[in-house]
């Protein structure tokens, strides 16, 4: 059944059933290897570092499972000098990382000409490097815009395909029809583009992931970000019981063989789940990793969820752990853009 998956790359309801319910040990191992497999055909044992630097926690937005929602109002905000984040991509070229992601809420005081702004610095600065944005919904006008000023890749999960589902984890105001259309945009301007989702959030069902999946299929994004969902204290979602590692790891692997050339990181939220969470993940077809470079002194304020890893870190401890952590398994974090060879 699996080769027919690796073969075909797609995956029928009954089969995504089978996957993610099935007790049978062995069969979840040859899960694991053929995603894996897969992933070394392409990327060989070579793991990519993405820089993340999470440059505001403000955001006008209130989605129900997010720490940084803007109705929390225990949580602490900060935004990043252009100075600033300048300052985390000199640590991170020197530590080898080719690739900056800037994530943020959806912070309005981060108009478009700012943004370009700190793209095209960094693009002058850093020529050999790739630059990913994960700023959430914009117009066609300011994704463009982006764009030419030097923006290479684009973040932006779906969250769920299912429009029910959509909306218990969303207020009114926002809606999945136009994100959709956010990341068919984003392809088209030629981004690198990424969708994806938690695992595990509330009301997601089978069903609801089949649909995932099937929007994955749609669409080909280039990247896929997924982890377990985690609830955060002082969210809607607090009581919510959390992803699992196992739920994420095979859905890891299907995506793996679905699109077999995707960018597929082990999200730090895996590796706050599990100790060895991250190691787990590339072992079950993932490829990327996204250590914090963030300065120290905001880490812990950018908590979308609880318990967050590494908040106490320096940059070159995050960049060693993640190499040695890799090496443990028989991968290598390389210094490269890292683009979609699929
Ligand atoms: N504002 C940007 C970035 C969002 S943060 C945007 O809208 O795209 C990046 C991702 O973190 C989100 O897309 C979401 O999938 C994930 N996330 C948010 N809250 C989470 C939680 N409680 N547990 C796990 N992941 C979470």
């Amino acid at each position: 059944m699996l080769l027919k998956i690796q073969n075909t790359e797609s995956v029928s309801r009954e089969e995504l059933e089978m996957i993610l319910t099935t007790e049978d040990e062995a069969f979840v191992q040859e899960l694991y290897r053929q995603a894996r497999e897969t992933a070394r055909e392409y990327y060989g044992n070579q793991i990519y570092i993405r820089g993340l630097i999470e440059f505001t926690s403000y955001c006008k937005n209130n989605c129900y499972y997010c720490g940084i929602r803007c109705g929390n109002k225990n949580a602490q905000r900060y935004r990043l000098t252009t100075d600033q984040i300048m300052e985390c991509c000199e640590t991170g070229w020197n530590l080898g990382f080719r690739t900056f992601v800037l994530q943020g809420g959806e912070d309005p005081c981060y108009t478009d000409e700012k943004i370009c702004q700190i793209v095209r610095q960094i693009k002058e600065k850093y020529p050999d490097c790739a630059v990913t944005l994960s700023i959430g919904e914009k117009s066609r006008e300011s994704y463009e815009a982006y764009f030419e000023a030097g923006a290479d890749r684009y973040l932006l999960r779906h969250e769920t395909a299912n429009e029910k589902h959509y909306r218990k984890l969303h207020p009114e105001e926002m809606s999945l029809s136009y994100r959709k259309n956010c990341l068919k945009i984003l392809k088209e301007i030629g981004y690198q583009t990424g969708c994806g989702f938690m695992v595990g959030s509330p009301g997601q069902t089978i069903d609801t992931l089949y649909e995932d999946l099937m929007f994955i299929k749609e669409l080909k994004p280039q990247m896929v970000g997924i982890g377990p969902f985690i609830p955060h204290q002082d969210t809607p979602f607090k009581a919510e019981p959390a992803g699992t590692l196992e739920m994420t790891l095979r859905l890891l692997a299907v995506i793996r063989l679905i699109q077999p050339g995707v960018l597929l990181p082990a999200t730090t939220a895996l590796g706050t789940i599990h100790p060895k969470g991250r190691e787990k993940g590339v072992l079950a077809g993932a490829n990327v990793v996204m250590p914090n470079l963030s300065p120290v002194d905001v880490r812990d304020k950018y908590k979308l969820y609880d318990n967050k890893i590494c908040t106490g870190d320096e940059a070159a401890e995050c960049k060693a752990c993640m190499s040695a952590r890799m090496k443990s398994i028989g991968y290598e974090v390389v210094t490269d853009r890292g683009d979609y060879k699929g």
